[in-house]
């Protein structure tokens, strides 16, 4: 077993640290409050490769392996959940699943210049009435005249209105495939198409600087050609994509988690009571003490699940687990560091007021806690766990 990553990981950690102190974190509380998405701090995050991490250099990506993008997300969680959330579903929700399905004319249209950080893509399966029951979807295509005709709608889509937000992938239903089982495809819409309307921006809990809208498809037609993957696989393969979504989720509750360690211990160290650093108090020293077991274990689970990946293996469950246990310590941590900040955790002039907000939705996205439960049990063999 070796625990230490590679020099190349540890250089690439210390620039993405670099770039997230000096250029976001004078931003962050800015950006929060405005509910901002700064698009000038992604074309940034473009110029050094973050969107292209884990795709092959011929689509001008950075043919890193998993774990290098996962550090990527930790490290700008450990200062902003937004700019975290922005990379993770860029790349795990808008590219993975055209690198993944799409042809080679789809790869050089679309994949080339995500990877580049000229365009975002985003990913669509939740919908109004349901995410967590995705095979209930809603929205619908039928082939006319060489066209799909769109109806429906999409809930809560990341990175779907930006200014370089240019397709969302969709699932919608393309046909019956008898007892009662719909034929669920994937078909790339083009920002801008007829019929496709993005929706106001969301107010939102945390993640404020992040793009997420509600959309809307209204008789919209795109090409035949703009399937991806097969015909009646779309449901599959998205959830393929969110074994890869998890882990990164599980990054970005660590870089979260992270970051409330190191400002409880600034903050613990700095604020005197009954003469003496509050640090000194033992309840104090077991919250924190807490935070960094909670944090290192989190981390552990989820370069695991990465590691997992990157060698081929099987990895759902892990990826479950990390997303899973990740996402709760972010919450606790979050909780515990604003307690140990006082009043003063409750002002958003502190950054762990913003973090307590962000970390509740990790147990949420890319599928709620109680769904990685049941992929947990369901790998255990457990009855029951048919979703
Ligand atoms: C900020 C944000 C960004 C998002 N970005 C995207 C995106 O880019 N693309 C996208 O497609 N989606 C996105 N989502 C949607 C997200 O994935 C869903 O919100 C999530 O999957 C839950 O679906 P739901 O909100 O419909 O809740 P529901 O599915 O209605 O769940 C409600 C509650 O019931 C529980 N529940 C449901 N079924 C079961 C069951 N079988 N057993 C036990 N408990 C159950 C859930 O765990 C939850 O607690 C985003 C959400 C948010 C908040």
């Amino acid at each position: 077993m070796d625990f230490d990553l590679s020099e190349e990981q540890e250089d690439f950690r210390r620039a993405v640290r670099d770039f997230a102190e000096e250029v976001i974190r004078p931003r962050a509380e800015e950006m929060d409050r405005l509910e901002e998405f700064p698009l000038d701090i992604a074309k940034q995050m473009g110029e050094l490769g973050l969107f292209g991490l884990p795709f092959p250099e011929e689509y001008g990506g950075q043919g890193a392996d998993f774990l290098t993008f996962c550090i990527a997300v930790e490290e700008l969680a450990r200062i902003d959940s937004s700019m975290a959330i922005t990379l993770e579903a860029a790349v795990g929700l808008g590219a993975t699943p055209i690198f993944a399905e799409g042809t080679e004319d789809q790869k050089q249209r679309w994949l080339a210049p995500m990877c580049r950080g000229e365009i975002l893509g985003a990913f669509g399966l939740t919908e109004p009435g349901g995410g967590s029951d995705a095979g209930a979807t809603r929205t619908t295509a039928r082939l006319e005249d060489g066209e799909w005709v769109i109806n429906g709608s999409k809930a809560f889509i990341t990175n779907s209105g930006t200014e370089i937000s240019a397709l969302c992938v969709i699932t919608a239903v393309t046909g019956d495939e008898g007892e009662g089982r719909k034929e669920i495809s994937a078909i790339i819409v083009p920002s801008g198409t007829p019929g496709f309307e993005v929706g106001r921006s969301y107010r939102k809990v945390g993640w404020r600087a992040s793009d997420t809208h509600e959309l809307s498809f209204n008789d919209c037609r795109v090409p035949e050609e703009n399937l991806l993957g097969e015909r009646g696989k779309g449901f599959a393969n998205f959830l393929r994509t969110l074994d890869d979504g998890r882990i990164a989720i599980g990054a970005l509750g660590v870089g979260l988690a992270q970051g409330c360690l190191e400002e409880s211990v600034k903050y613990a160290t700095e604020r005197h009571a009954f003469n003496r650093p509050i640090a000194g108090f033992q309840a104090i020293q077991f919250k924190i003490a807490d935070m960094k077991v909670a944090v290192e274990t989190a981390r552990l689970a989820t370069y695991k699940a990465a590691w997992l990946k990157d060698r081929g293996r099987p990895y759902k469950a892990a990826a479950s687990i990390a997303k899973l246990y990740a996402s709760e310590v972010a919450v606790t941590s979050a909780r515990e560091a604003l307690q140990v900040h006082g009043g003063y955790g409750y002002m958003e002039e502190f950054p762990v007021a913003r973090y307590y907000r962000d970390s509740k939705v990790l147990e949420i996205g890319e599928g709620t806690n109680e769904i990685q439960r049941i992929v947990i049990a369901r790998d255990l063999g457990l009855p029951g766990t048919e979703l």
